[in-house]
C-alpha cells in the first residue's frame, strides 16, 4: 500500500463501520518513530525527494514549480 492511499480508503469505508473496523485492525499502517515515512510533502503526500531545508517540507518536484512565489530566485 502507497503512503498516500491509507485516509482514503479510510473515506471509501466511511459507510460500511463493521469492514472499516476491520480493516483498522488488520491493514492499518504502523505508527513509525524514524525513516523515511514519517516525512511527507506538504502539498503532494509523496516521501521523495524531499526538501526539509528552511522548513520548506516539499518535495523536489512541487518545489521547483513553486519555487517564484516562495521567494526563491534562480541564478545561472
Ligand atoms: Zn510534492
Amino acid at each position: 500500500m502507497t503512503t498516500s492511499s491509507h485516509t482514503k480508503m479510510l473515506n471509501q469505508l466511511k459507510n460500511k463501520p463493521t469492514i472499516l473496523k476491520k480493516f483498522l485492525k488488520h491493514n492499518a499502517p504502523k505508527l513509525r518513530q524514524h525513516g523515511r515515512n514519517i516525512k511527507h510533502c506538504k502539498l503532494c503526500g509523496t516521501t521523495r525527494g524531499m526538501i526539509s531545508k528552511y522548513g520548506l517540507d516539499l518535495c523536489r518536484r512541487c518545489f521547483r514549480l513553486n519555487a517564484k512565489s516562495l521567494g526563491f530566485k534562480k541564478y545561472h
